[in-house]
Order: structure tokens, then C-alpha cells, then sequence
């Protein structure tokens, strides 16, 4: 068996606040990083969204412009086969046959104006479809900024806390080493049941540095003199006084 040094209570309380100083710092790393990987692939999303917006733009106005080199057919057409029935007009034999080809003749320029309404209607359109181009096109470059420039952002947050992250990774594992179990398991399980991570706080203006409520002078007392672990008793925080707190360093 190893021999198990005696800690006093003094030396229990130093170490957890040695402890939670750590874990706070790796905390704040990672709240720095956690925002931004999110906001990261929002963007990219988002962007990829719109993407599709575009393309699906282009297709349309890919499709429009088809239609309207076709009415333009249409017109050639239709204009040819109107000087095609002129010219046999021109020789016609009775009033029956010049009757048949001037109807042929009055049906082919409605063709022709018919294509031609089809393609005003269209280039308008064409128009609409190109506002809409423009709008994504500018949304997507303005999205594509944004996101290099968190990119940037989130690599230089990693490169620079990389290194420190890693460090305060062992100086938590080594300052957990010595401690004691059923300490550390409650730490652990106050730690968890809070947002901000703080199982571990200091008294501050007669209240508790967690949860702010005040604790009685004889309570402070108690906790200056460091003989037992105390605990707000109104948060469940364990608490330790300023000067053990501002004496406790992390490196
Ligand atoms: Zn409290």
C-alpha cells in the first residue's frame, strides 16, 4: 500500500481551488473555441444554400433563353412561309384558291405575333430572373467574407490555445492526483450541476461568490479559520475565503 499523505483541510481546500482556477481557464478555452466552429458551419451552410439558389437561377434563365431562340424560329418560319404564299398568290386561278392562301397568309402573322408577344413576356421575366441572379450572387460573396473571416478567426483561436489547453489538460490531471476521492466526487458533481462550471468560490462582500447570497459573519468566521470543508447553503457551492482564493495559484 502507498503511503497516503494526511492532508490538513487547509491543504484540501487549497488544492480544489487550485483545481477549479484549472478548469475554469479550460473552460474559457473552450467557450472562445466552442462559439466559433459552430458559427463556422452555419456559414457554410448557408452559402451552400444559396449556391443551389444560384444554380437553380442560372437553369431558369438558361431555359428562358431556349424558349425565345425558339419563338425566333418560329418567327423566321412563319415570315418565310408568308412570302412563300405571296408569291403563290400571284398565281393563283380562281377566287377560292387566293381566299385559301390569304387565310394561310393571315394565320402564319398571327403566328408571328403571337411568338413575339412570347418573347417580350419572356425577356421580361429574363429581367426578373437576373435581379434575383445579382441578390444571391451578392449574398453568397458577402456570406463567403464573413466566413474566411471567422475561419481565420477560429484557426488563430487554435493555434494560439492549442498549446495552453494542453497544458492546463495535465496541471488538472496532476492536481487531481493528490486529492482526495470523495472531495473530488463532490467537486465533480457540483461542477456539472452549474452552467458556469464553479463548484469552488470565494467569499466576496459577505456573500457567496457563486450564488451572491450572504452568508452571516459567524459562517465567515468558520470559513477563515479552514478546519472544515463549508458549503453555501444556498447553492451547495463549496466555499473558501478571499485570501486562500487570491493565494492559490495555477502555475
Ligand atoms: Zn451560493
Amino acid at each position: 500500500m502507498a503511503t497516503v499523505k494526511d492532508f490538513s483541510v487547509e491543504e484540501k481546500l487549497a488544492s480544489l481551488v487550485k483545481l477549479q482556477k484549472i478548469d475554469s481557464k479550460l473552460d474559457e478555452i473552450r467557450i472562445l473555441q466552442g462559439e466559433l466552429p459552430i458559427e463556422v458551419k452555419d456559414l457554410e451552410d448557408e452559402i451552400h444554400g444559396l449556391t443551389s439558389r444560384k444554380n437553380r437561377i442560372e437553369e431558369e434563365i438558361n431555359g428562358i433563353n431556349e424558349f425565345i431562340e425558339q419563338k425566333r424560329n418560329a418567327i423566321k418560319e412563319a415570315e418565310a412561309l408568308v412570302k412563300k404564299y405571296e408569291k403563290q398568290s400571284e398565281s393563283v386561278k380562281n377566287n377560292r384558291e387566293f381566299e385559301a392562301i390569304n387565310k394561310e397568309i393571315e394565320m402564319q402573322q398571327l403566328e408571328g405575333k403571337l411568338a413575339d408577344k412570347h418573347i417580350r413576356d419572356a425577356n421580361e421575366e429574363l429581367a426578373d430572373k437576373a435581379r434575383l441572379l445579382e441578390q444571391a450572387k451578392k449574398q453568397i460573396a458577402s456570406k463567403e467574407s464573413v466566413l474566411n473571416h471567422k475561419k481565420g478567426e477560429l484557426e488563430k483561436i487554435i493555434g494560439e490555445t492549442e498549446k495552453e489547453e494542453n497544458e492546463y489538460i495535465q496541471l488538472a490531471a496532476d492536481a487531481r492526483k493528490g486529492m482526495d476521492d470523495r472531495l473530488i466526487y463532490s467537486y465533480d458533481r457540483i461542477r456539472k450541476s452549474y452552467r458556469n462550471g464553479l463548484a469552488v468560490v470565494p467569499v466576496m462582500r459577505d456573500a457567496c461568490g457563486g450564488c451572491f447570497n450572504a452568508i452571516p459573519p459567524q459562517r465567515q468566521s468558520e470559513i477563515r479559520q479552514r478546519k472544515k470543508v463549508m458549503v453555501c447553503e444556498n447553492c451547495g457551492r463549496i466555499l473558501v475565503d478571499d485570501d486562500l482564493n487570491n493565494a492559490t495559484e495555477v502555475k
